[in-house]
């Protein structure tokens, strides 16, 4: 077999981001040796590391690096405590990750939600709602819709001899934005449960009706994946009555928004969520961006608390969904599920009252679950 040859670019960013990228990395490390797969992988700064470094929250030279990589594996930036001084457009969250969403035309994010059978108690829902188990996968466009649509406007308006402030946004979707976010979502379905949910609101958008129509039409190049839709508030309602049902939930970019956090909740703690958003792909590979769900935790930073686990996951997203790697996406997958079984719990996911649990820091967990690929 000849050796594949990747090229990830890793920008650890703030707070927990370098402590978890570097289990992260030691766990990619273990995958090289296991398969025959080389990664070059090359660090460049981002956040408030990059305007300690160069002034900049995305140095050119580390969105240099990115561009001449096959994917981005992402910590996390933004420290709220730092400068106040500075503007919201030149912190980190805004200049580099919005810049880095619209360099490389991420427009769709994926967010698998699994909650492990050992960790029911750090799930918000009652033992006999988690009942089949919680693995599901949200699929939200990223680039269209209510976000982005224009007119987007604050208007001062007179009307009878009084005068009040209009606020308009728009909400638009095109046939081909539909498209792509619903093959997206088709094909992570053939490899999953085989199960799509489609969230509208056509019964009274006029884009929820255009959506229903073009997954519909999508579908049938699927037809060995399931297709149902649902109204976004009966979603809402079925994501905590019944989670179990879900495989994946395909969503416009607000409907996304708000259940893809919702969904999240269920697996208890953001330290076990890892998130993907796709760019274009060409050939066999499609471009990627791979972080943790949860944002730089100053709370806990630099003392080896930190679950690496959502950093680590991240990195079964990368082989699987930019690389097509999926059985050692497997791996990695199947060694974090074994570190858990075998008791290891970070600070976010342990209970006292769970004898079998012993409690770990940010390193131990890495390590466990790099010798256990
Ligand atoms: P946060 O996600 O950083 O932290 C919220 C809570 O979750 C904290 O108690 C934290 O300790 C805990 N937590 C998060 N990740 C954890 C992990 N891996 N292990 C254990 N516990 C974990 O959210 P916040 O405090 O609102 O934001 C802090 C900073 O992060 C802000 O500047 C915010 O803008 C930024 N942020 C960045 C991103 C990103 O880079 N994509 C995302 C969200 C927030």
């Amino acid at each position: 077999m000849s050796l594949i040859e990747l090229k990830i670019a890793a920008l650890a960013g703030d707070g927990i981001g370098p402590e978890v990228m570097r289990e992260a990395i030691k766990v990619l490390r273990a995958v090289e040796k296991k398969f025959e797969i080389a990664f070059q992988i090359t660090e460049g700064a981002v956040g408030w590391a990059g305007i300690d470094a160069s002034g900049q929250a995305l140095p050119d030279e580390t969105l240099a690096l990115c561009r001449r990589s096959d994917s981005i594996l992402f910590g996390s930036v933004g420290l709220p405590d730092r400068d106040p001084s500075i503007p919201k457009e030149q912190r980190p969250e805004r200049a580099a990750l919005l810049r880095l969403r619209k360099e490389f035309g991420l427009f769709a994010n994926l967010r698998p939600v699994r909650l492990h059978k050992d960790l029911g108690h750090t799930c918000p829902l009652q033992p006999d709602r988690q009942s089949g188990g919680i693995d599901m996968l949200v699929v939200r466009e990223l680039t269209g819709g209510m976000y982005f649509g224009q007119p987007k406007l604050t208007q001062e308006v007179t009307e009878g001899g009084v005068t009040f402030q209009r606020a308009i946004d728009t909400m638009v979707y095109t046939t081909p934005e539909i498209e792509r976010i619903a093959h997206v979502a088709f094909k992570a379905a053939q490899s999953r449960r085989k199960k799509v949910t489609s969230i509208d609101k056509a019964n009274v958008l006029e884009n929820g009706v255009l959506w229903r129509e073009v997954v519909t039409r999508v579908s049938r190049n699927y037809p060995d994946v399931c297709l149902e839709h649902l109204f976004v508030d009966n979603g809402a309602m079925q994501l905590i009555l019944k989670p179990g049902q879900f495989d994946v939930m395909l969503c416009e970019n607000m409907f996304g928004d708000i259940l893809s956090d919702e969904a999240a909740a269920l697996a208890g703690s953001l330290g076990m969520l890892p998130s993907a958003s796709l760019g274009a792909t060409s050939g066999q590979r499609t471009f990627g961006f791979y972080e943790p769900a949860g944002g730089t935790a100053p709370d806990i930073a630099g003392k080896n608390l930190a679950n690496p686990i959502a950093q680590i996951l991240s990195t079964a997203l990368m082989l699987r969904y930019s690389f097509g790697l999926n059985a050692a996406a497997d791996a990695i997958e199947n060694a974090v599920s074994q570190a858990i079984s075998s008791g290891l719990r970070t600070g976010d996911i342990y209970t006292p009252t769970d004898s079998s649990a012993r409690r770990v820091g940010t390193i131990e967990m890495g390590s466990a679950i790099a010798s256990g690929i």
